[in-house]
């Protein structure tokens, strides 16, 4: 122990370089320079166990030159050859000048007195050369009094620092001390118990805590893990106590975290490394059951395979370092992070998309263009003529920045199949893209990828759709096109339809910009109006005003039939349906501008004969394959009467087992009856007009809707009350301006009119007026409606009857002038399909006659009026029978 010895006043001095030994530590060093072994030699060696020496450390400088030789692990203990006459100086950290002035050691002031608790001397062969290993324990401070070379080592005179025995017994009384004794030996016993978890042999140490005094349990610690040089010399340099117990505390509490933060680290590296190293042998397994399986397309593979696509997309090279780069970010993505299917999603679609791939124009030649109008559609002479000068144009300049032809026109005219015509004619393909009821931006151009679910745009999702460049895209419903809060789609279809805009296509979606350039652009519309101006600007458009009858039995027969007849499987050799009974299709059953109706009702006929072929069946062997037929599916087929849609083709038969059925009985015929049995009984008739104005105040108008044109009855009725007036049928602002237009001018002529007396002019005299537009739940609006108005209010107040075979239109104003409308061509064909006998036209709308077909044109009689009192004249049975009377 420290005290069991006899302290020296003078003791031989080994040199510790940069480091330092603490009492209570113990050290093993190898001693090798002459210096060092003669120090041994004669201060430990002869004296045996009695031996002290003291351990001064001593700081390290650029110039010194090292001597001796480091045994112990992480301690160093140097000497070198200097002269015996060193003076010491009082400072705690001195220079000494070497004798030889090689060399400039820093002495600490303070050292610590060993004593050698193990000693084994070696001779190195073959130099015969004698060694020293000594292992030392600290005892207790000292101080540097003088220093001076004994031979070839140093001597030091020194002085106590460490308190007696004595003493220490008495400091050990003061309270502060006593509490951060308490304190230090907590924290030594939590650094003991950390260690405890990782080292066994820790119960040593936690023997030592009990029993040993704090102030040497402090130097003893301390020595135990590794600090700083400057550290272990302030620690050597604490006499004081309650110093030297802080210093420990906070050196103990430093390691211990240190420890703590290690082992986190540890834990999470560990943590870290054990789930990647586990995935990582479900992936080997994963892979191993798939090669078993014979199933290789693993995540590696489909990220291969889709840049072999890439690279076979034909991309232009600013969209190719594009998808590179994403491709790259895809590589080192993991297949279950978030991102990676729709990164997949979006460089299939970079690779699907036709960036280069175009269908080979085909020569053109106009006349084959023509064959394919003429074949596909009857009649649309001038439409055609226009669409072949289009291609006449395409054909001598292929680059041309002409406008984009846009087909106006109610519904089943045959705007889609024109315009598929034009890309048979073209030799290129055909896409469809629906523009109705789109009012976000985001539907043409995309949306961004930031969004959860994005797409491409209606246009880009086509143009992979159709896989070529350069195809025939229709903009069908161009004009149902609205805009909102999300944005206008009509400036987005603005750039799509521009040529200066359109080679460079931004969707959102694709973020890279796409040609549209070779696409041909066709557009659809029901109406010119809702157009946004601008986008109708850029197109030219073609009306397809509707058919008469004569035109929409020629395409029944010569189109419609053959080829409804052709999707059923059947032939003119099982149905026929005579042209009496299409006509009556037309007139009874459809009342349409187009032929799309038309078309149905010949298919519910086809569907119908279908039927009748599996009836026949049972002739057939059913050796055949084919099914027997449990019920009489033809009369449960006709008996309901109704339009049925559904398809009813039984299974397994095919054409040529119908055709063979059919061989033994006759064709079907198409007759009344069988209509009747189909199609139910007839909707519409000729005699609806005249059953509708049997009574007075109901007058036919002629109305233009995106189905075409319509007739439009209007009633009007009066009743006790407050000489109100009450507008029904869903009617807009105009329409409703137009009613008291109307009103007004019947009031302001009613003596004219003989209404009233002279005198007498209020009209709405303790009375309500009630106009009602029936198909109440169809929105109505527009100011054609006028004429209408104001002869059903005449027919009124007159009670008599307005002619039911007449029919009209037009805009009046206050002073009784009747203005032009629009949609003359539509409103006449209506009125022919309905059987109306006359129409009253406003006069100034007679340049639109020319475009009526003169069938239509002459089988009704035109009336062409100036003022109302005009249209009264022509619109009552026997002309207007007051007009005499009138000074109108
Ligand atoms: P839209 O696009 O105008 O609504 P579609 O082009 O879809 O009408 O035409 C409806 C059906 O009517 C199609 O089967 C079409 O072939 C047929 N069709 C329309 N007009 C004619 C015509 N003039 N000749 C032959 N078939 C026609």
């Amino acid at each position: 122990m420290a005290d069991s010895f006899e302290l020296p006043s003078r003791l031989a001095i080994l040199p510790f370089r940069n480091k330092v030994l603490l009492p209570g530590a113990i050290i093993r060093i190898r001693c090798t320079s002459s210096s060092t072994v003669k120090l041994v030699e004669q201060e430990l060696w002869q004296k045996e166990e009695k031996g002290l020496i003291g351990v001064l450390p001593v700081r390290d400088t650029a110039e010194s030159t090292s001597v001796g030789s480091v045994l112990s692990p992480g301690m160093g203990t140097e000497t070198g050859e200097r002269s015996p006459n060193i003076r010491v100086s009082t400072s705690d950290s001195q220079r000494v000048d070497g004798i030889n002035q090689r060399e400039l050691i820093h002495w600490h002031k303070r050292g610590v007195v060993a004593r050698a608790i193990h000693l084994s001397r070696g001779v190195e062969k073959p130099s015969g050369r004698v060694t020293y290993i000594v292992v030392l324990e600290g005892l207790c401070r000292f101080s540097v009094q003088e220093l001076s070379a004994r031979g070839t080592y140093y001597v030091a005179r020194i002085s106590r620092l460490d308190m007696t025995k004595a003493e220490l017994e008495q400091a050990e009384q003061d309270p502060d001390l006593m509490a951060l004794s308490r304190q230090f030996k907590a924290t030594a016993m939590e650094l003991i118990s950390v260690l405890e978890q990782k080292q066994k042999n820790i119960g040593r140490t936690k023997a030592l805590l009990e029993t040993l005094p704090v102030h040497r349990l402090a130097d003893i610690f301390v020595a135990s893990f590794e600090i700083s040089f400057e550290e272990q010399l302030s620690m050597l340099d604490s006499v004081d106590l309650k110093l030297r117990l802080s210093k420990a505390m906070e050196l103990v509490d430093r390691h211990l975290q240190s420890i703590r933060v290690a082992e986190k680290i540890t834990q999470k590296v560990e943590g870290q490394l054990s789930k990647s190293q586990k995935e990582f042998l479900l992936r080997q397994q994963m892979r191993a059951i798939k090669e078993e399986l014979g199933d290789n397309d693993d995540d590696e593979d489909d990220v291969a395979s889709l840049e072999r696509k890439m690279q076979s997309a034909g991309m232009p090279p600013n969209v190719w370092k594009h998808a590179q780069r994403e491709l790259r970010r895809l590589r080192k993505m993991q297949p279950q992070q978030p991102g990676y299917s729709s990164s997949c999603v979006y460089l299939e679609l970079l690779a699907d998309l036709p960036w280069q791939k175009a269908s080979e124009e085909l020569e053109l030649s106009l006349r084959v263009a023509k064959e394919h109008l003429d074949n596909d559609h009857y009649g649309l002479i001038k439409v055609k003529q226009r669409i072949i000068e289009y291609l006449a144009v395409r054909k001598l300049k292929p680059d041309v920045r002409g406008p984009i032809l846009c087909f106006v026109g109610p519904p089943g005219v045959g705007k889609t199949s024109l315009a598929s015509s034009i890309a048979a004619a073209l030799g290129r393909k055909f896409v469809r893209i629906s523009l109705g009821g789109v009012k976000d931006e985001a539907d043409i151009r995309g949306h961004r990828r930031t969004y959860i679910g994005s797409m491409p745009g209606r246009l880009i999702e086509g143009l992979k759709r159709v896989a070529v460049c350069n195809p025939v895209m229709l903009l069908d419903e161009i004009d149902k096109t609205g805009s909102d809060v999300r944005g206008d789609p009509a400036s987005a279809l603005l750039e799509v339809l521009d040529p200066e805009q359109n080679k460079t296509f931004n969707d959102h979606y694709l973020n890279v910009p796409f040609d549209l350039s070779k696409v041909i652009f066709v557009a659809t519309a029901n109406r010119v109006q809702p157009i946004p101006p601008p986008l109708l600007d850029r197109m030219e458009v073609i009306e397809l005003p509707g058919y008469t009858l004569e035109e929409k039995l020629k395409i029944a027969m010569q189109h419609l039939i053959p080829r409804v007849l052709d999707q059923h499987g059947l032939s003119s050799e099982f149905l026929q349906i005579p042209e009496a009974m299409v006509k009556l299709v037309i007139q009874r059953y459809t009342r349409e501008a187009g032929v799309r109706n038309l078309e149905r009702n010949l298919a519910a006929l086809a569907r119908a004969a279908a039927v009748r072929v599996a009836e026949q069946e049972h002739a057939v062997p059913l050796s055949k394959g084919v099914h027997q037929m449990a019920t009489p599916l033809m009369d449960a087929r006709l008996a309901d009467g109704a339009e049925v849609e559904m398809e009813i083709i039984p299974m397994g038969v095919n054409n040529h087992e119908i055709s063979n059925a059919l061989k033994s009985t006759s064709a079907l015929i198409v007759d009344e009856a069988m209509l009747e049995k189909v199609l139910g009984p007839p909707r519409f008739d000729d005699k609806e007009a005249a059953e509708r104005v049997t009574t007075p105040g109901v007058s036919v108008g002629l109305v233009w809707t995106t189905f075409g044109g319509e007739v439009q009855f209007i009633e009007a009725t009066t009743m006790v009350g407050k000489g109100d007036l009450h507008l029904t049928g869903q009617l807009g602002d105009v329409i409703k301006e137009s009613a008291q237009i109307a009103l007004t001018w019947v009031r302001a002529k009613a003596a004219d009119l003989k209404f009233a007396a002279a005198g007498e002019i209020n009209l709405m005299e303790g009375r309500d007026i009630h106009i009602h537009f029936p198909a109440g739940a169809v929105p109505k609006d527009g100011p054609s409606a006028g004429v209408t108005l104001v002869s059903s209010l005449v027919s009124l107040f007159s009670q008599q009857r307005l002619r039911a075979d007449t029919a009209m239109t037009g805009e009046m104003t206050l002073r009784g002038l009747v203005l032009p409308v629009g949609g003359i061509k539509d409103k006449i064909l209506a009125a022919h399909r309905y059987g109306i006998k006359r129409v009253i036209l406003p006069e100034r709308n007679l340049k639109d006659l020319v475009e009526v077909p003169s069938a239509v044109r002459n089988s009704l009689e035109i009336v062409l009026v100036k003022r109302v009192e005009d249209v009264l004249e022509h619109a009552f049975e026997g002309g207007f029978p007051w007009r005499q009377h009138s000074k109108l």
